[in-house]
């Protein structure tokens, strides 16, 4: 009999947005005539901009002609992709990456569960508390935790609990951690890092041989002159960070899947035979020998963000969905509730009235007003009385949502 990879029976039974769905379809059922608004996914409502679109199809009659034709591309993606990302996402900010250190993929959430193939099973891993789930539940999968317990926590990972009290950037800890997950903007809170603060993250990772896997998912969304955008612009983060981008947030690829992860030649871990690895070249031969790389249409769309018009149009798309988040965050404000997050970010955290706990609120939203949002203890046990609104839909469903929000909810 085949076995299984038991680790799996380990992981919470996907508990948050099963049971979102069934509350909701419980209450739609008993109130049919009840128009409901989801402001709970992270996911992007608006179409693909026109230069990807139009970069896509001329992709597309490329296939059509034996000359133009591609086959199999560099399972690291195209260098004139690749070029475009380190000139503009990197080098001109400052940051000192080479093409050659950006890795081409289908999406962010690959990318953080794969990269664990190249770290041993012995590290000490930190999470912020809450989190995004992927990281967790990657762990778990991949046999780096122990058990869950009745909070959620496995047993194993070093918790950062991240709150109103500390500003929603986590202390740095103690004790020596190995890998320690930070994504800035950050989801579920919305909240952003300063450059101070994560120059004492790296500091902190140099010191102790740790890596930093940094998540920047949202970095489009960063209004701030004086927030960093990547964690290369901190010196010393090409010894210690790898970070993870998409095009899924800033450019409405969530549904067409173009991200990249930036290893740089510098990173090192350690061999059991004691001797220091370069990490770029175990990520190179896991993406070459498990990854064929991503379409050669989408890789042509990806690089259509880079164009003048393209750059024009996920400025639009990005300011449109801030100024949703500027809606909410004031609408939600004005009704006496305390908000963070949505200025560099397209989701506001807000604290729970009354010390309601983070369900009760999702269910009095939804009796009230029959808005959807997601309950803060879902991204973990630290986020039990928050409660995350997502400033990804239409002007007009903002727009009735907030209406619904200052006449029934006010407090
Ligand atoms: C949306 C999101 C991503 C992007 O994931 P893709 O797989 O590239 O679509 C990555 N990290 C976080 C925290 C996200 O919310």
């Amino acid at each position: 009999m085949a076995t299984i990879n038991d680790n799996y029976l380990k992981l919470k039974a996907g508990y948050l947005f099963p049971e979102i769905a069934r509350r909701v379809n419980a209450f739609a059922q008993a109130n049919p005539d009840a128009s409901i608004i989801k402001l709970g996914i992270g996911d992007v409502t608006e179409p693909l901009p026109e230069a990807c679109r139009t970069a896509m199809i001329k992709a597309v009659e490329d296939m059509g002609d034996r000359a133009t034709f591609k086959g199999y591309g560099p399972e690291q993606g195209y260098s004139w992709l690749r070029e475009k990302i380190a000139s503009h996402d990197f080098q001109s900010r400052g940051c000192e990456i080479e093409p050659e250190e950006i890795f081409i993929s289908d999406g962010s959430k690959c990318d953080n569960g794969n990269i664990l193939d190249i770290f041993g099973d012995n590290n000490t891993i930190a999470v912020t508390d809450p989190v995004y789930p992927v990281y967790v539940d990657t762990n778990v999968m991949a046999g780096n935790t122990g058990a869950a317990n009745d909070a959620g926590e496995f047993e194993g990972l070093v918790y950062l609990p991240v709150t109103a009290e500390n500003d929603f950037t986590a202390e740095i800890p103690s004790q020596k951690v190995d890998l320690i997950y930070l994504c800035f903007p950050n989801n579920p809170t919305g909240a952003t890092a300063s450059k101070d603060y994560l120059k004492a993250w790296v500091d902190y990772a140099n010191s102790h041989g740790s890596i930093i896997l940094f998540d920047a998912a949202y970095e489009a969304f960063i209004t701030d002159p004086s927030v960093p955008h990547s964690i290369y612009e901190i010196e010393g983060a090409r010894n210690c960070a790898i970070e993870f981008r998409s095009f899924s947030k800033n450019a409405g690829f969530t549904g067409t899947r173009c991200a990249l992860s930036v290893v740089p030649k510098t990173l090192t871990g350690k061999a059991a035979d004691g001797s220091d690895v370069e990490l770029w070249k175990l990520w190179n031969r896991r993406q070459s020998t498990k990854f064929n790389g991503v379409s050669y249409i989408v890789q042509r769309g990806a690089e259509a963000v880079y164009s003048e018009a393209g750059q024009a149009q996920i400025k639009g798309l990005v300011s449109f969905y801030l100024e949703n988040a500027k809606i909410i965050r004031e609408q939600l404000t004005a009704a006496g509730l305390t908000v963070y997050g949505g200025v560099n970010a397209p989701y506001i955290w807000l604290k729970t009235p009354n010390e309601l706990s983070s369900w009760d609120f999702f269910d009095k939203l939804l009796q009230m007003t029959n808005i959807v949002g997601t309950p803060g203890s879902g991204f973990g046990a630290a986020g039990e009385g928050y409660f995350r609104i997502s400033a990804f839909n239409s002007r007009e469903n903002v727009n009735e949502a907030m209406k619904r929000i200052m006449e029934k909810l006010k407090v």
